[in-house]
């Protein structure tokens, strides 16, 4: 057996030391033998581990300068990589706005001749008499008006894409807005038999401060889409408050239906544009997956957003909840009773205006606007006559002109385009006054060379602020108000007996309150009206539904004047139907109903 040998380094002591030559000292030496042996092999194992150590440092340094040489040229890499990828990003960047350039480019290019497409078609239309060329010419007309509006949709979502879309803050009325929006959709809800219901809350205000074209198109877009996908039932369209700060209000407008409904599966992809959740529904319906991501972009632009509920088969809620300022507190709520129109404090009495429009009391009451703050306007009465006027004139001659868009002989979008084509009259500034105020009608007029719009029914606010806007040099050279200034419309008290179906407050606000102007016009409607019913069935009778629309046109804006809404509402249905042949009779039948209603009520009510 091994002797086994202690673990101790120390000496043995003497004592303990033996005789040569013994077995015992034969171990001693075994013994001691093992122990050099042992500490030479703990001197050379730690000599070898010294030197491996020092290799290993020396491995390790080369690793650390290799990591370091590594690391270095890593970040050179890197860095390279970010030069590359930057250019690359540039040049990306570049090209996704050139993109972006061509398209708003392509899609304005494609507007201008289509706006000849239209604009002419129309023209022809009034001059043709033989009913195969007038079909011809009205598809044309539609054919042209389907393609401007995809084409603006284009147009809108290359804009935003390249982060040029602009959202307008400007003071508006909601439930002026709200009305529009019906009185452009209800025809269509009609016509497929579907309930289409508005509601405000009482708790949300009238005047507000936001983009009133933009919320329109989108609500539009909402409503258009619940009709499009309901086949039987209801669409509402309800506004409430869901929170408001000092200066502001966050809105919900939502628009619910009881159509075919959504899969939960084509939620999510809803707002991409070009999404449709059916290829078979397009097919049926039409469309371009276009309008909810529009929408979608407006909404978030108005620091909002759209969400949607729904269930197949049952229906759908789209919310749309946007933030808008809250309108002054100068500014009077849309349906103040009684209240009459004092003129601002605008020094442009020296302004030339020139005023053209067809209809009488719409005249009546621009000319009043007008002379209220002291301006005297020259008037004419169709296209013509404002191009034969400007024509004898200088080009500086007039400082603006209002030009109503349809209208006999020669309408205001033709007239606009010729005057534009003289010398020197580029820049005379040319302001629409129409009842058109959707985005795509307001381009049109833009495109035909008119520099703004104003709304009709005048709301004397943004009349005013329409003139101050174009006559600006009048007013900041502070020309003298003339001596004797149009006396100021006196507040009425109102008298007028309610009237029903008549929102004879709203009206009498129009007429500067005014109540006997008001009498005189609703006398010379109960006398006048008699005869649209049959004169706008003759012109459709005779295929002439270009004529048959205007004179649906030009009597819708009288009753908004007039504060007739449902006929307002009834007449614009109808011109919607006229431009969409061959419907036009059942609105006509409606139209025709409502006002032997209203002259009855007016009758009674005025005691004539
Ligand atoms: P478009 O209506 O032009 O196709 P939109 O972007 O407005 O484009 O709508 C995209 C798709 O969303 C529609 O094609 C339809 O499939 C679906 N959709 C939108 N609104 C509704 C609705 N109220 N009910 C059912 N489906 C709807």
């Amino acid at each position: 057996m091994a002797p086994r040998i202690p673990a101790t380094r120390k000496a043995l002591p003497l004592s303990r030391q033996v005789p040569k030559g013994s077995p015992r000292a034969a171990r001693q030496a075994a013994y001691l033998g093992a122990h050099a042996l042992r500490r030479m092999g703990v001197r050379q194992t730690k000599r070898a581990a010294l030197g491996a150590a020092m290799r290993d440092i020396g491995k390790h340094k080369l690793a650390e300068r290799h990591l370091q040489e590594q690391q270095v040229r890593l970040e050179q890499l890197v860095r390279e990589r970010t030069v590359q990828l930057t250019s690359a990003l540039e040049a990306a960047q570049i090209a996704d706005k050139a993109k972006d350039a061509f398209v708003a480019n392509v899609s304005h290019e494609l507007r201008t001749p289509l706006g000849a497409v239209i604009g002419l078609s129309a023209l022809a239309l009034g001059r043709c008499e033989n009913p195969a060329q007038r079909d011809y010419l009205e598809k044309i007309g539609k054919a042209g008006k389907h393609l401007s509006r995809i084409i603006n949709d284009l147009l809108d979502l290359s804009k935003i894409v390249a982060g040029r879309m602009e959202i307008e803050t400007i003071p508006f009325s909601l439930r002026s807005m709200i009305r529009h929006a019906e009185g452009l959709m209800a025809n269509k809800a009609e016509s497929k038999g579907l309930l289409l219901e508005f509601s405000i809350d009482d708790d949300v205000p009238d005047r507000l401060a936001g983009d009133p074209l933009r919320i329109e198109q989108i609500l539009l877009n909402l409503i258009g889409n619940a009709i499009k996908f309901t086949p039987t039932g209801r669409v509402d369209v309800h506004v409430s408050t869901q929170t408001r700060a000092a200066d502001s209000i966050r809105l919900v407008m939502s628009v619910a239906d009881t159509g075919v409904g959504i899969r939960a599966a084509d939620i999510g992809g809803l707002f991409q544009p070009f999404a449709q959740t059916d290829v078979s529904m397009t097919r049926k319906f039409g469309g371009t997956g276009l309008g909810l991501a529009l929408s979608q972009h407006l909404a978030e632009m108005m620091d909002g957003r759209i969400d949607v509920d729904s269930r197949e088969g049952v229906g759908s809620n789209f919310c749309l909840a946007i933030r808008l300022g809250l309108g002054m507190d100068s500014d009077p709520p849309e349906d103040e009773p009684g209240q009459a129109i004092s003129p601002p404090d605008l020094h442009v009495a020296q302004a030339s205006v020139l005023v053209v429009e067809d209809d009488a009391m719409n005249m009546e009451i621009a000319v009043e606007l007008l002379q209220a703050v002291g301006i005297a306007p020259r008037t004419a009465c169709n296209g013509q006559e404002a191009v034969e006027i400007l024509g004898e004139s200088d080009a500086g001659r007039f400082d603006l002109v209002l030009m109503d868009i349809q209208m006999p002989v020669l309408d205001g979008l033709s007239a606009t385009r010729l005057i534009r084509t003289w010398p020197g009259f580029d820049r005379l500034p040319i302001v629409a006054m129409t009842a058109h105020v959707l985005a795509h009608e307001k381009r049109i007029s833009t495109d035909a060379g008119m520099n703004d719009h104003v709304c009709k029914p005048f709301d004397a606010n943004d009349f005013y602020r329409m003139l101050a806007k174009w006559l600006p040099e009048h007013r900041a050279a502070g020309t003298p108000a003339p001596a004797e200034p149009a006396p100021a419309p006196t507040p009425v008290r109102p008298t007028l007996p309610a009237i029903r179906g008549v929102d004879t407050a709203a009206a009498l606000t129009r007429f500067f309150g005014d109540e006997q102007r008001y009498r005189y016009w609703l006398t010379k409607f109960v006398e006048e009206s008699p005869s649209v019913a049959p004169e706008i069935r003759r012109a459709m009778a005779a295929g002439r539904t270009e004529l048959a629309s205007r004179m649906a046109h030009t009597f819708k804006s009288r009753a908004g004047t007039l504060g007739l809404n449902e006929l307002q509402l009834r007449a614009s249905a109808l011109e919607t139907a006229l431009n969409d042949p061959p419907a036009g009779v059942p609105e006509l039948r409606g139209l025709e109903r409502a006002i032997d209603e209203a002259r009855r009520e007016i009758a009674t009510a005025l005691g004539l």
